[in-house]
């Protein structure tokens, strides 16, 4: 396939378009600067947009991140390419750089798209759904998901049978399978990388069974059951569409263990599993919500107050962590763990297991700098050459960073840092 180069010129580059992308984008872009937001996926928005609702307010995450994200949609100095990567960034003197943005093609023209959804129907491609992380199929002609920014078509052509079923029923005639790959070469004065986290792969503790034992899921997977935007109506246990009565909740899973190669606290899963737990005992209020833990860090503000309501609302809380799942035939299962209260191995049964899964670096943005500058952390995340009095600064002179890119963080969090970062950067494009 041949790619067609186009060149452009921005005050400032943001990588990743999650909320920490997004504040950063809008702070510049509201200084009267412009900028260009690269995002990977096919909407912006991150893994925000994707998640019920927030701890410890219990805010509808869709109602707080849709304002925002049409905001910088619709803003005149932002522009964003989403389906798109970063392949290099370069140095080219004191305030400039020079970056080489891939922009894959859609096979829809955007401004056509009317988001009708008539191609998805016409489609007869079924393959798992991503964003309802493998929970429910979509088609190969498909809109991300109904809260995506943007909200339009895109063709997964490596499903695709190319029938040309959406083609003859799409009423604005914008699906074009000929688009091509976009090289563009952009022109910058700074750069913000906000590529966030990745999440730990369950799939590398075989012991807790998770892709062997259908009713063992992930928090991630249970954040799309409480959703607005839900697979299902309720929350349904994957293995016979059950009611599930008895949940467990699995604490550091794949953080802090040495074993799986990430000693860290991920400093959201304690609070996030909270939140489920409470959000558990509204959807289904005849269900047993246990979660067991190491340690229970209820850190930031309001945080303790949110696990005491926890308790009091009568979710179980249990110190001991879980040596192995097992399954028993009617698909519960077995977990046993070391009760750290009485020193004794014990053996609980639940019909639905939630893994809550760590915070893993994203090491994308090492790729961009072909010469390697850009320093890690000892733990793979960007390092804060100075993380007491600059935080947002790395180790390039005018390259910034925000969000979960530098380390486990909460949405307030990412978004504080976004601010730093969008400040420094309006600071380094105003000395140019
Ligand atoms: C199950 C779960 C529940 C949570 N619940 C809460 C909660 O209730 N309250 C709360 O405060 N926090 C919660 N969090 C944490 C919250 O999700 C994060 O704090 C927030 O998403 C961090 O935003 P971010 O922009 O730093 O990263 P991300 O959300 O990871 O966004 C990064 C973006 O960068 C893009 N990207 C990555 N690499 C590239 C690349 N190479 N080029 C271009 N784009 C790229 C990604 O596609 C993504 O869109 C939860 C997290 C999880 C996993
Ligand atoms: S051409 Fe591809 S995307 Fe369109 S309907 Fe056929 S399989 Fe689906
Ligand atoms: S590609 Fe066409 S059919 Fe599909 S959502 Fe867009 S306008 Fe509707």
């Amino acid at each position: 396939m041949q790619e067609a180069k186009r060149e452009a010129t921005f005050d400032a580059l943001v990588v990743g378009g999650g909320i920490a992308g997004c504040e950063a984008a809008l702070n510049i872009a509201n200084n009267g600067y412009t900028v260009l937001l690269v995002e990977k996926d096919l909407s912006i928005g991150g893994k925000m947009i994707l998640l019920s609702k927030v701890f410890p307010t219990l805010d509808c995450g869709a109602c707080i991140t849709t304002p925002k994200v049409s905001e910088i949609a619709r803003h005149t100095n932002i522009n964003i390419f989403t389906g798109s990567e970063v392949k290099n960034i370069s140095l080219n003197g004191k305030h400039k750089f020079k970056a080489s943005v891939l922009k894959n093609p859609r096979y829809v023209i955007e401004e056509d798209c009317t988001g009708c959804q008539l191609c998805e129907e016409a489609c007869p491609v079924n393959v798992p759904d991503q964003y309802q992380y493998g929970m429910v199929g979509r088609k190969a002609a498909y809109i991300p998901f109904t809260i995506a920014s943007p909200r339009v078509a895109a063709i997964d052509i490596e499903n695709c049978t190319l029938c040309g079923a959406c083609e003859r029923v799409c009423p604005t005639k914008c699906i074009d399978f000929t688009q091509e790959k976009e090289v563009w070469a952009v022109s910058v004065k700074t750069v913000i990388l906000a590529t966030g986290f990745h999440l730990f792969d369950p799939l590398r503790m075989p012991r807790y069974g998770f892709g062997s034992y259908k009713n063992v899921i992930t928090s991630m997977q249970m954040e799309r059951h409480l959703a607005p935007t839900r697979p299902f109506h309720t929350v349904l246990r994957p293995g016979d569409g059950k009611l599930p009565d008895r949940i467990a909740y699995v604490l550091c899973t794949g953080s802090r263990d040495a074993s799986v190669g990430n000693p860290i606290c991920s400093q959201i899963c304690c609070m996030y599993s909270i939140k489920q737990a409470q959000l558990l005992m509204g959807a289904l209020p005849m269900a047993d919500v246990t979660i067991y833990y190491i340690d229970i860090r209820a850190f930031g503000k309001g945080f303790n107050e949110f696990y005491e309501q926890a308790i009091g609302m009568g979710v179980n809380f249990i110190k001991g962590k879980i040596g192995k799942i097992t399954e028993k035939e009617n698909g519960n299962l077995i977990l046993r763990y070391e009760d750290v209260s009485s020193g004794k191995l014990q053996e609980a049964e639940h019909d639905l297991v939630v893994l809550s899964v760590g915070v893993l670096p994203n090491q994308d943005s090492q790729i961009f700098f072909s010469d390697r500058s850009l320093q890690e952390d000892a733990h793979h995340f960007i390092r804060q050459p100075d993380s007491l009095l600059n935080p947002a600064k790395t180790s390039i002179e005018g390259v910034f960073v925000a969000g979960t890119a530098t380390g486990p963080m909460d949405i307030p969090d990412s978004i504080l840092s976004a601010g730093a970062a969008s400040a420094e950067a309006i600071s380094y494009i105003i000395q140019s």
